[in-house]
């Protein structure tokens, strides 16, 4: 018999459980609570999101029917009862979403706490911050009070659900950590440039407020190149790196082309790919904002054959030289996480962003995302510092089994605590449950 050493005393999935319940307490709830706090609505939507469930309907189902499920719920999420679907659906419809952006900070503190956090750190010890835009519902009939509205060429209007997402991503490291998302609201506009530009001057005032010391570098898409967004980011004292597109700046691009202040440099690296730079810095952004100067990046990489397989530009104010290049490459390459490594993963990888586990008429689609989120930052954490976790998912081998294995135990033992659910997947049979001490 025996148990994987290495539950780490305090950076578990318990304790960041209990971290959050301890949040959600702080939250004024909408309604009086009668049956329910709204601890315990937002602890069942947690569990409903960390055990990979594909509907809210099947989670309710499961709970309602299942002696083993309700204990376990108990055990490991604290729920000692979860609320139909219907309750939850109603009352977290009128949550407004900012109310959970504490517990984002909350767990990003503890994670920082931990130590986690250095290993992100990158340009002067500066986190690089991925923002971009996603969206999560979208119906032609169905929409609510907060639902973004779009009128279409041919007379229609269809109706959206969008989100700003910050992650913190590091080129080297494979998880990342997102913070709290910023809802896209149909007061914010009717094209998509609008919206995500009304939507990022939230995002950067929340992010500066929630972290007014974080040395931070904000990495964003071409549809961020502008003026607006660009002094935002000095106001808040951020540095950036954005792709810049030859098509938005074509000023700037005229002068790469022709000044002869532009400077080139190649690194050969040893498995004999050319990084082939050239750069221009301190330029004005364009003729409306000429006191905005910008250091620009072209960049492609060359393999041996003379194929380019990438090819990039961005805009910055950090300082460009032949020593800082291939970090601030690696920097802005490493945007693109918060699309594969974010979105992707929520969308295709058990998570179901865009699948509705119900709209409501004000915020239900954007509550529940926000707390999607936080099972994916749980999630994101664990693998990266559990290693009772990682042992799960090495003999589970692929993340699919591990949840398919996770949600069958669940749903027909009872599990005494979270080690143990895992002690059993890595360990099969052989495993002894344990008892972990309280000690978060
Ligand atoms: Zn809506």
């Amino acid at each position: 018999m025996a148990w994987i050493s290495g539950f780490r005393k305090h950076l578990n999935v318990k304790s960041m459980l209990k971290l959050a319940k301890s949040r959600f307490d702080k939250i004024k709830s909408p309604v009086q609570p009668r049956k329910f706090t709204l601890t315990n609505y937002l602890m069942s939507a947690l569990a409903l999101f960390k055990l990979k469930y594909e509907s809210l309907l099947k989670f309710d189902q499961d709970t309602r029917q299942n002696d083993t499920i309700r204990a376990n719920m108990e055990q490991l999420f604290g729920v000692l009862k979860v609320p139909c679907d219907t309750a939850m659906r109603k009352v977290l419809d009128l949550l407004d979403p900012a109310q959970l952006r504490p517990v984002f900070k909350a767990l990003l503190a503890f994670v920082q706490r931990a130590k986690i956090l250095e290993a992100y750190r990158y340009i002067n010890g500066a986190y690089l911050i991925s923002i971009d835009g996603t969206e999560m519902f979208h119906s032609e009939s169905v929409q609510c009070d907060n639902c973004c509205q779009s009128k279409h060429g041919n007379g229609k209007v269809s109706f959206a659900h969008k989100l700003l997402a910050a992650v913190i991503v590091h080129p080297a490291q494979k998880q990342v950590i997102p913070l709290a998302p910023e809802p896209i609201q149909q007061q914010d506009g009717t094209n998509k440039n609008d919206c995500e530009l009304n939507a990022i001057k939230r995002l950067i005032a929340d992010l500066r407020r929630e972290h007014p010391h974080m040395k931070i570098i904000v990495l964003l898409d071409g549809l961020y190149a502008a003026g607006p967004v660009i002094e935002l980011l000095r106001d808040y004292n951020m540095e950036y790196i954005i792709v810049a597109k030859r098509k938005k700046l074509t000023k700037l691009f005229e002068k790469l082309d022709a000044s002869s202040q532009v400077k080139l440099h190649v690194i050969i690296d040893k498995q004999n790919i050319r990084h082939e730079f050239r750069y221009l810095e301190d330029v004005s952004l364009n003729d409306s904002w000429n006191y905005l100067k910008v250091n620009l990046i072209e960049y492609r990489e060359v393999d041996e054959t003379g194929k380019v397989r990438y090819y990039n530009c961005w805009i910055t104010a950090l300082s460009v030289t032949p020593d800082t290049l291939e970090r601030l490459m690696r920097a802005g390459r490493a945007r693109w996480k918060v699309e594969n490594e974010t979105f992707n993963t929520l969308k295709n990888q058990g998570y179901h962003l865009e699948h509705n586990y119900g709209h409501g008429h004000k915020h239900l689609t954007t509550v529940l995302a926000m707390v999607m989120f936080l099972a994916f930052l749980i999630d994101q954490i664990e693998l990266r510092c559990c290693k009772v976790f990682q042992a799960a998912l090495a003999q589970a081998k692929k993340p699919s089994y591990l949840r398919i294995r996770i949600r069958s135990l669940f749903t027909e033992n009872i599990i005494p605590n979270w080690q143990s659910l895992y002690d059993r997947i890595a360990l099969g049979n052989n495993a002894t449950p344990v008892c972990i001490p309280d000690t978060s």
